[in-house]
């Protein structure tokens, strides 16, 4: 076996963790932030046997993360019409692997893998031809066969019948999922009390009084700011409606040159309603325009939404690195930072914790102890593209980079 083939066998193995952490007793682990990433990273890292202690400056719930906001919708070949190759092959092999996490996690998460529709009003036409080639440029051949269907009105009709009569064109992704986020958040909540992982929940982390551990992994989020200067945020807002009576099947998308938009429809009638995307670090409410714009185009979508009520509107940043790609940060001691998810966390997640769990076992198991060593690591990843260094040593620096 390989050092990745052992290390990918721990963290698809997972080993209840002895005894979990005692209090006053320094844990291989500590992982501050716990929105998606930092509870998924903690959780296969309890699993593989491993005493880990989590900070999130937020409730248990999560409700100061991104992924709290998040529509949750894990689709690959529909976001190829903005994310290049190695986002969309990330997002297809996460795909496949929600599932299995699900099912190890001890409350349930509403998942589904009922594809997206998508749709444009005739006016909008000419952003089809244009949708499809960002696909057929963007996407893995593997997600491209037998996963777009260009449909008449009639299929539409048949596929989903609650948008019967709407629309004359559209195409259907069949292979696409989405999930409930904040049922996976508190599942992931669930299975790090499950695996004895000591969760230190509405503790904000000062980068200079870092928590004792062996090593850190810091899943911020845009929290790491300070120590990532490039990363930026990128606002998204959104609004959750009930809407009874509607019965959409699977996420629909709104083709718009100004305000394309998804509906993604949850368990209960419970309807997502994305989202905008505006540079800026702003987390304040939503704004007058952004809510106009998302409410009137669902009406347009569907009129039953006229008579929705709203639960929220609500909005937060994306953490976003300047090539909108993820990484993986080594800083060539004990510290690790696993960043820069943009609007692709739920889509990816994954497979980048997996590679992250994977590096983070290595490190602490001594395999890597210097920047030959790294490299070495890094040659040999699956997902090799992830991984940086940021070292003065090293040239090869996120900060640099960017
Ligand atoms: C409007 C919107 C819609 C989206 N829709 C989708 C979608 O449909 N599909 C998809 O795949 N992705 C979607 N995303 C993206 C997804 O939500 C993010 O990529 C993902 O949440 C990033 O995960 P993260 O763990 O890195 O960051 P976060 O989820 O933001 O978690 C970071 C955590 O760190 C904590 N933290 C920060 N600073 C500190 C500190 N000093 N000490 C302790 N804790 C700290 C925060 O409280 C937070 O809980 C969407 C995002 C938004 C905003």
């Amino acid at each position: 076996m390989t050092a990745r083939e052992q290390s990918a066998a721990r963290v698809g193995a997972p080993v209840r963790a002895q005894a979990g952490v005692q209090r006053g007793e320094v844990p291989d682990f500590a992982v501050i932030g716990g929105g998606l990433c930092g509870r998924l990273v903690a959780w296969r890292l309890a699993g593989a046997g491993r005493r880990v202690a989590l900070y999130e400056r937020g409730d248990a719930a999560g409700t100061q993360s991104a992924a709290w906001v998040a529509a949750a919708m894990l689709a690959p070949l529909a976001e190829a019409a903005s994310a290049e190759l190695l986002i969309t092959r990330l997002g297809a092999a996460s795909l496949d692997s929600w599932p299995r996490i699900i099912a190890e996690l001890p409350e349930p998460v509403f998942f589904q893998r009922n594809g997206t529709l998508v749709v444009w009003h005739h006016g909008d036409r000419s952003e089809a031809p244009l949708f499809e080639r960002r696909l057929r440029a963007n996407a893995p051949a593997e997600l491209l066969e037998g996963g777009l269907f260009s449909l008449s009105g009639a299929q539409i009709n048949a596929a989903e019948p609650a948008l019967a009569g709407r629309f004359t064109q559209g195409w259907l992704l069949p292979h696409e999922g989405q999930l409930d986020n904040r049922q996976v958040l508190a599942a992931l909540a669930a299975g790090l009390a499950e695996r004895g992982v000591e969760t230190h929940w509405n503790t904000a982390i000062d980068d200079r009084e870092l928590p004792a551990a062996r090593i850190t992994i810091d899943c911020r989020g845009l929290g790491a700011k300070p120590v990532l200067p490039t990363l930026r945020g990128i606002r998204g807002e959104v609004a959750r409606v009930h809407a009874p009576g509607i019965g959409l099947a699977r996420p629909v998308r709104l083709l718009h040159p100004r305000y394309p938009l998804y509906i993604a429809p949850k368990q209960n009638d419970l309807y997502v309603i994305g989202a905008t995307e505006v540079e800026g670090e702003d987390m304040s409410p939503v704004s007058v325009r952004s809510a106009l714009e998302l409410l009137s185009a669902a009406f347009s979508v569907h009129p039953g939404f006229g008579e929705a009520r709203i639960l929220e509107l609500n909005s937060q940043c994306r953490p976003t690195l300047p090539d909108h790609r993820p990484a993986i940060v080594w800083d060539g001691a004990q510290t690790l930072r696993v960043n820069g998810l943009y609007r692709h966390g739920y889509m990816i997640a994954p497979e980048v914790a997996d590679e992250a769990v994977r590096f983070a076992l290595a490190l602490a198991d001594g395999a890597i102890a210097d920047l030959d060593a790294f490299a070495g690591w890094r040659l040999q990843a699956h997902w090799n593209e992830l991984f940086h260094v940021d070292h003065p040593k090293s040239r090869d620096a996120v900060r640099e980079s960017a």
